[in-house]
C-alpha cells in the first residue's frame, strides 16, 4: 500500500483542476473519456465544454441529429467516436428509460465503449474496482516494473493489465485511476522524466537499471499510406456543391466537395479533365497548392479546384446538394476541408 499512499499524495499536490473532475455524472465522465481518448487535454477541454453545453444530458444527445453531433465534434477527428456516442445515447434513451448503465458490464454493452472507458466510468462514478490502462498508465507500469515486453503486444498488454489491477486501491479506485493517469501525463512523461523528484525513485526498476529512455517498448505501427485527393469546389449563382460521404471510413456521414481519389498524384491537365461531365460552361478559376493532412494510417495530399459553372447540370449528378454560401458553415466537414475553407475567401459566392 506504500505505492498507493505515495501516488495519492502526489495527486493531491499536482492534479489539474478539470471540469470532469468535479462531477460523478456518468454522462459527463463518458463524454470526457471519449473526447480524451485520442486528444490532448488542452485541445479537448474546449470541445468538452461546448459538447456539454450543447448536449447537457443523454436525452438531449439522443434527440439531436447525427449532423448536429458531428458538427459539434468537427475538428476533433476520429469521427466514429461521435457517431458511437450518438448511437449509444439513442440506445440508452430508447431501451432503459434514459437510465445510464451503472456497472462495468452494463457500460460495455454501449456502442464504442471498450474496457478502458467502462473501467474509467465505473470506477469514478460507481466505485467499482476496475483498473484503467491507457498509454500513460502502461508507460508508468512498464518503467516501475522494468517490463521489456512490448506494451502494445498481446503478452505485454496482459502483463500491464494484471499489474495495474494488483496496484489498484480498491477503497478508492476512481481517484487511484485518475491519479495514475495524471502521474503518467505530468510526471513520468515519455521523454526525460524528472526521476530525481519522483516519489517512486527508489523502487522504480527502469531508473535503477538505467532503462528509463528505453521503456516502454512498443511495436511500431504501419507506415502511413499516401493518398491524393482532389476536391472540386463547384460554384454557381452564389451556391456551392457538397456531397455526403457514404464510404465506411473515418469521414463517414461528413460533407465534402465532390472528390477524385487517386493513389498517385495527378497532373494539372488530368485535374482539369477529371470532372468530364461538367466540361461545358465550366471555368477553372484556381487550383490550390498541395495541402498535407496527416491521419494515423494515411497521409493525404489534397488540392482544391475552384470551378465556376454557368448553370447547374440538370439533373444534378447523384448525391450532389447545392448549398448557399451562408449555410455552408452549418454542415459538418472533415478538418482538412474546414481548415481550407477558413484559409480562403469565397468572395465570389
Ligand atoms: S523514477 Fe522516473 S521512470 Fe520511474 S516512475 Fe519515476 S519518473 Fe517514471
Amino acid at each position: 500500500m506504500k505505492f498507493v499512499i505515495k501516488l495519492h499524495a502526489w495527486y493531491k499536490k499536482n492534479r489539474r483542476d478539470l471540469p470532469w473532475r468535479q462531477t460523478r455524472d456518468p454522462y459527463k465522465i463518458w463524454i470526457s473519456e471519449v473526447i480524451l481518448q485520442q486528444t490532448r487535454i488542452d485541445q479537448g477541454l474546449n470541445y468538452y465544454l461546448r459538447f456539454i453545453e450543447t448536449f447537457p444530458d443523454v436525452a438531449s444527445l439522443a434527440a439531436a441529429s447525427e449532423e448536429q453531433v458531428l458538427k459539434c465534434w468537427q475538428g476533433l477527428g476520429y469521427y466514429s467516436r461521435a457517431r458511437n456516442l450518438h448511437a449509444a445515447a439513442r440506445h440508452v434513451a430508447g431501451h432503459s428509460g434514459g437510465r445510464f448503465p451503472d456497472s462495468y458490464e452494463g457500460l460495455l454493452k454501449l456502442k464504442g465503449v471498450g474496457n478502458y472507458t467502462a473501467a474509467a466510468i465505473s470506477s469514478i462514478c460507481y466505485g467499482e474496482a476496475r483498473a484503467v490502462v491507457d498509454g500513460n498508465v502502461s508507460r508508468v507500469i512498464a518503467r516501475l516494473y522494468g517490463i521489456e515486453e512490448a506494451v502494445n503486444g498481446t503478452a505485454g498488454k496482459k502483463l500491464v493489465a494484471a499489474l495495474a489491477d494488483e496496484l489498484l486501491d480498491r477503497a478508492d479506485p476512481g481517484t487511484h485511476n485518475q491519479a495514475l493517469m495524471e502521474f503518467g501525463a505530468l510526471h513520468c512523461v515519455p521523454h526525460a522524466p524528472d526521476c530525481t523528484g519522483c516519489p517512486f525513485e527508489e523502487e522504480c526498476e527502469a531508473r535503477i537499471t538505467g532503462q528509463v529512455d528505453q521503456l516502454p517498448v512498443k511495436i511500431q505501427g504501419r507506415k502511413p499510406v499516401d493518398r491524393w485527393m482532389y476536391f472540386y469546389i463547384y460554384v454557381c449563382n452564389g451556391e456551392i456543391v457538397l456531397t455526403r460521404r457514404n464510404e465506411q471510413d473515418i469521414w463517414k456521414s461528413l460533407y465534402q466537395f465532390p472528390v477524385v481519389d487517386a493513389t498517385t498524384p495527378l497532373t494539372d491537365l488530368q485535374i482539369m479533365k477529371a470532372p468530364g461531365q461538367l466540361a461545358t460552361g465550366t471555368t477553372i478559376r484556381k487550383i490550390s497548392p498541395e495541402v498535407r493532412h496527416q491521419l494515423t494510417h494515411r497521409t493525404i495530399h489534397a488540392r482544391f479546384i475552384h470551378a465556376e459553372l454557368e448553370r447547374w447540370p440538370d439533373p444534378l449528378p447523384s448525391g450532389w446538394i447545392t448549398v448557399s454560401g451562408q449555410r455552408l458553415n452549418g454542415y459538418p466537414v472533415p478538418q482538412l476541408i474546414h481548415r481550407y475553407m477558413e484559409s480562403i475567401n469565397f468572395s465570389y459566392l
